[in-house]
């Protein structure tokens, strides 16, 4: 799903006076669209703010030092010394660019031990690597789902499985967020000799919620589809040492595709599709997101190697990450939050109204901590929300720090009563 407003864009009166007369101008409604500024001008955009340094934990905007609580670095390995070492020796060894297409001039043999590598702790067959998440999802949905086959794909889907549903020419079905009695009912209407694919999300982008997937596998099988699973924020976080939430439900060989991203624990730039050999060959042969399109860097390759052989060797990062994440979800449930429950590292605020969150998200800011602000359409209007996520480096200081700076907003702006007690300390 979008963060952004984008979609606001609304029709626009006035526009037949453009062109010199000549009727519609195409750009009419980028004149029109001046929410953003408006927001600016108010002094609460949140949105494109430069960071100038960071540690990950800890990073400067505008100047000044400030925690960071809305970045998907889950494991904390952006930093990490045998990470930033293998990037900067792949630069050394290969240059700074594959400058062509994984099918043509642009695979190394650095892709290759990754894809093997990934397929044998994903416990798939095999597996190939895209330059982006998004383009994991746009790839594989355009190719694997062509005219008379079907995709039933959650409303709450992240933005490139909507992208990659939109690019293929099979039909679209949307179903109910998580609803299984609604994926049923409407799988049970499409004909039965179709191709089908589900599509979800494995760990939901912004509400951090997981999918059913016990409940999706076992309607899959029953009406003869296929199963596809995005783990952007599942992989390195939940499962068997961050096998992700097929692993997490005991249902790997269930899953038939796994798709995933190298931007969140992975700690660089990427993405991978793993899956059955045959079903891999086939998008290393059709996809057009891989086909005409450069492939990973050779250090942002080299680091994804290094992140996963940390993940192996450091476990307690993940244990770590869990224990953050839940003593967060608590501290602010305890000072009388409106949070989404989960069990992963997203830990989303509800504040409600659009100007709500973005003054909150301003005061919060004001006290030097980043977090993401979701307004509508990412999220239904009225559901307005302050996305922090978490970092399995984040100290407890940060993290008390980060309770306060609520604590004092919430209060501020009456959005949480009297504590009975000394809260943010009973938070820990
Ligand atoms: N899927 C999900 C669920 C995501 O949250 C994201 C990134 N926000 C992506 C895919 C895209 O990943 P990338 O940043 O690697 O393009």
């Amino acid at each position: 799903m979008p963060v952004g407003f984008a979609t606001r864009a609304a029709p626009i009166a006035g526009r037949i006076e453009t062109l010199g007369g000549l009727g519609l101008d195409l750009f009419d409604k980028c004149r029109a669209f001046t929410r953003p500024q408006e927001i600016q001008a108010a002094g609460l955009y949140p949105y494109f703010k430069p960071i100038e340094a960071s540690d990950g934990t800890r990073v400067v905007i505008e100047g000044r030092e400030r925690i960071m609580a809305g970045s998907n670095n889950y494991l904390g390995l952006t930093v990490h010394p045998d990470v930033k070492a293998a990037a900067i020796d792949a630069v050394q060894k290969y240059g700074t660019s594959c400058t062509g297409s994984r099918y043509l001039n642009g695979t190394l043999d650095l892709h290759v031990e990754l894809e093997q590598q990934l397929a044998a702790f994903l416990n798939k067959e095999a597996c190939v690597l895209l330059s982006t998440g998004f383009q994991t999802n746009l790839g594989l949905l355009q190719t694997i789902a062509s005219k008379g086959d079907f995709i039933l794909s959650d409303k709450e889907n992240h933005s490139s499985i909507v992208v990659g549903t939109q690019a293929s020419y099979a039909t679209t079905v949307r179903y109910r967020h998580n609803d299984m009695r609604d994926l049923e009912n409407k799988l049970s209407k499409l004909p039965e000799d179709a191709g089908k694919l589900i599509v979800s999300d494995g760990v939901f982008s912004m509400s951090g919620a997981l999918v059913n997937l016990p409940a999706l596998v076992d309607i899959a099988r029953r009406y003869g589809a296929r199963i596809a699973l995005d783990d952007a924020h599942g992989t390195g976080v939940i499962g068997e040492g961050g096998r992700g939430t097929a692993s997490h439900f005991g249902l790997v060989a269930e899953t038939d595709i796994i798709t995933g991203t190298f931007s969140k624990s992975f700690a660089s730039l990427g993405g991978f599709i793993a899956g059955d050999r045959e079903v891999i060959s086939y998008l290393k042969h059709n996809a057009a997101a891989l086909i005409f399109s450069a492939s990973m860097t050779p250090a942002s390759t080299a680091t994804v190697i290094a992140a996963l052989k940390v993940m192996q060797q450091e476990p307690e990062r993940i244990a770590r990450l869990k224990q953050v994440a839940e003593r967060m979800r608590r501290g602010f449930m305890e000072m009388g939050f409106r949070v989404i429950d989960g069990e992963t590292a997203i830990v989303p605020v509800v504040i409600g109204e659009d100007e709500a969150t973005f003054r909150f998200w301003q005061a919060l800011y004001k006290r030097g901590v980043f977090v993401n602000c979701v307004i509508s359409p990412a999220v239904p209007r009225g559901m307005s929300l302050i996305r922090t996520s978490y970092i399995a480096t984040h100290s407890d200081e940060e993290l008390d720090l980060i309770l306060e700076a609520f604590y004092q907003t919430g209060r501020e702006m009456g959005l949480i009563g009297q504590p009975s007690g000394t809260l943010v300390a009973s938070a820990g």
